[in-house]
């Protein structure tokens, strides 16, 4: 094998370049229909009844941030398993991040943990469903009614996914999604937040552009003319464009499709790997609802004598690209300068000594997945205990 094989890749074929072409020939480049289509599609995919589409993840947590009141003061509980963002968004509007461990089987936030660390500055939720597994929303939503806290669910793994029947984008009071190349579906760059709530919705759509209304009903002063409109707060462009809203329509159709072969391929690797001691392989539930976006293992460093960095320079060296998610946001130099001290959350950092990840994306063909499969466990061969 010649080419290297990433950890994650996007899927574009021909029907979505002639939607981003289409729309390059039209009247509306930046947030026009394309745009109102997409949310549609993607409120209806998700059983939500509002979608807006923000211009990334991280711009969809920051929105998400604001529309729930999220302020100077306030302390915001997430997970240090996660990209800085779900963590940062909290910092954007003045609040606290506090870091929650994760449940050592799922890698998901801890829902007790989330209770231990509720004081009465606590304002919102941010669980991340890490690899495409939802986390435990049942016991997260309840919790968060007992101390009346907002939940914001960063789904940027987890579209495509189900809890307990249910659609991930419906559950939380705010659900956001990234359209990053890596991710199941993209727009190049882009992302989502969806809701079931009208006010979270009305404040989405402001924030998103400026803190900017044009709609008559809602102006503080009167209307002086047809060109009129007002600003209301301090929002941001974080506006999609139709070219990328158009990409991402045309990649929705093709997500079940996205999830079906990506839990095909987790199979593969599960079936294969179920007898490596070298190995501790994803958990998975009865439900078999993550929609596996990344496939990590832990290395049982008991069982192998080399360390999770040889182990990836050896992957590395047949041209296989793993990756590790995710450095704890809080070892990270800027947390460290805000005060954060290694030894908050123990599992997650037991977690990030041993973890990898192993490619994993729809398009991965079956020689190369083989081919993975056959170097991952002449490496666990070579270097057994
Ligand atoms: C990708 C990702 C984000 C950020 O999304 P962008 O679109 O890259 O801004 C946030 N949270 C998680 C868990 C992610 O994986």
């Amino acid at each position: 094998m010649n080419k290297l094989i990433p950890y994650g890749r996007q899927w574009i074929d021909d029907e979505d370049i002639k939607a981003v072409v289409d729309v390059l020939k039209s009247d509306y480049l930046t947030t026009g229909p394309k745009v109102s289509e997409f949310e549609e599609r993607l409120a209806e995919y998700t059983g939500a009844k509002y979608a807006v589409a923000f211009s990334n993840g991280t711009s969809a947590l920051h929105g998400a941030c604001f529309a729930a009141g999220i302020s100077e003061g306030d302390e915001v509980i997430t997970t240090p398993i996660t990209f800085a963002a779900s963590a940062n968004c909290a910092l954007y509007v003045g609040a606290l991040p506090v870091f929650a461990d994760i449940c050592s089987d799922t890698y998901n936030i801890d829902p007790s943990d989330i209770a231990d660390k509720i004081t009465s500055r606590t304002k919102a939720i941010i669980p991340v469903d890490f690899t495409g597994q939802p986390c435990d929303l049942d016991r997260i939503m309840e919790i968060a009614k007992k101390y009346n806290l907002i939940v914001i669910e960063d789904a940027a793994h987890s579209i495509g996914a189900t809890y307990k029947g249910r659609n991930i984008g419906s559950i939380a009071d705010m659900t956001t999604f990234s359209f990053h190349p890596v991710k199941t579906i993209t727009t190049g760059e882009g992302g989502a937040v969806t809701t079931n709530s009208r006010k979270l919705y009305e404040k989405l759509i402001l924030f998103r552009s400026h803190g900017i209304t044009r709609d008559e009903n809602k102006l503080v002063n009167v209307q002086e003319g047809p060109w009129f409109y007002e600003q209301q707060f301090l929002g941001y462009n974080y506006r999609l464009t139709d070219i990328q809203a158009a990409l991402g329509i045309s990649q929705l159709k093709k997500l079940d499709k996205f999830v079906r072969l990506r839990r095909g391929l987790a199979r593969q690797y599960n079936e294969a790997f179920k007898n490596e001691e070298g190995l501790i392989l994803p958990y998975q539930n009865a439900e078999g609802n993550s929609a596996w976006h990344i496939y990590a293992v832990q290395l049982n460093t008991e069982k192998i004598r080399i360390g999770r960095k040889e182990f990836f320079m050896e992957l590395q060296e047949q041209g296989i690209r793993a990756n590790v998610h995710y450095i704890p946001v809080y070892y990270h130099p800027y947390y460290k300068m805000l005060g954060y001290k290694k030894g908050i959350c123990p599992n997650a950092e037991a977690l990030y000594e041993r973890i990898l990840t192993l490619p994993l994306f729809a398009k991965l063909e079956q020689g190369e997945i083989e081919y993975v499969i056959e170097n991952t466990r002449a490496i666990i061969n070579k270097n057994k205990n």
